[in-house]
């Protein structure tokens, strides 16, 4: 979808995506399985400054928040770096928003970076490790985001040291996410009220989304051998991600169609024709697909994401 709309997204698919891979076969029947290593950390998606132009770039919690919801899912941070309190508090408020959207019995650890990371960068997040064909794995030789495995699997699948390539290092990391010191426009208040400002519980919220597993794994270029091929588990995993198996094209033809490696999947992905579409995104999104970012000149970290 447009960038520029990124913060209704948060707001409404964000939770919708999740729950539509989640569905209701929770099982907390522990199976043994060997755990696992980490491999390929999937990339963090970005969110620059410039993306929301148009909006006052505050997402409103959800009502199921506000009304007080009970708690669903144990999320802890790790803070690596020099972190202002104010914006602290104002992440751990967001975290406490997505404890109650989500439910897992694993504890979701994340490590979060205050760091310089450039101008007009805000921040970025993914999940730390991912994992397939784990005990209750709902579709094989499909790659699951690594806080949704072991939620799936109903053990911690991931417990290897890990520092998400940070200062701090905590046995096996679920989320690894950045954001930006040298940013200046931060609003760090828990309100709602950021007056222009950029609105950081909004921003987490937003990212935080991409760490539990809201992103695929298709990219072009050299991952993928060369210069204008497409493809998918980012040139490492010949498995795609769960996020894939619900991207189609403007025709509603799966992408995951298209050969992996290949200038016809690249052409799909550089389309602004690629869609998400899940029945509780749908539902979520007016009863609609979801429309991805998919801008004719491929975004690495940004493209095929919303
Ligand atoms: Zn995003």
């Amino acid at each position: 979808m447009k960038k520029s709309n990124w913060v209704y997204l948060v707001g409404l698919s964000f939770v919708a995506f999740f729950v539509s891979w989640i569905g209701t076969g929770f099982l907390d029947i522990a199976q043994s399985a060997p755990l696992i290593e980490l491999e390929q950390r999937p990339p963090k998606v970005w969110i620059t400054a410039g993306e929301a132009t148009d909006e006052l770039l505050f997402t409103p919690p959800p009502r199921e928040f506000l009304e007080r919801a009970p708690q669903t899912a144990n999320i802890t941070v790790t803070y690596a770096g020099v972190w202002d309190p104010q914006a602290q508090t104002a992440f751990e408020y967001a975290v406490s928003i997505w404890e109650t959207q989500i439910t897992s019995s694993i504890e979701i650890k994340v490590i979060a970076e205050w760091a310089n990371l450039g101008a007009g960068i805000l921040g970025g997040a993914g999940a730390a490790n991912s994992d397939k064909n784990f005990p209750n794995a709902p579709i094989a030789n499909t790659r699951y985001p690594i806080a949704l495995a072991n939620k799936l699997a109903g053990t911690d699948r991931y417990t290897a040291p890990d520092n998400c390539d940070t200062s701090v290092t905590i046995n096996g990391p679920d989320i690894c996410a950045s954001f930006n010191s040298a940013f200046s426009n931060w609003y760090f208040g828990t309100d709602g009220n950021p007056s222009g400002k950029y609105d950081f519980v909004s921003v987490v919220l937003h990212e935080i989304g991409h760490g539990l597993g809201f992103f695929g794994s298709m990219t072009t270029g050299s991952s993928c051998g060369g210069t204008g091929l497409g493809c998918w588990g980012y040139g490492f995993y010949t498995d795609p991600f769960v996020y894939d198996r619900f991207t189609e094209n403007a025709a509603g033809t799966t992408l995951l169609s298209y050969p992996n490696n290949s200038t016809q999947l690249f052409a799909q992905l550089v389309s602004n024709g690629v869609y998400f579409d899940g029945p509780n995104a749908n539902t979520a999104n007016g009863n609609t697909r979801v429309s991805l970012y998919a801008p004719a000149t491929w975004q690495p970290g940004s493209s095929a994401n919303v």
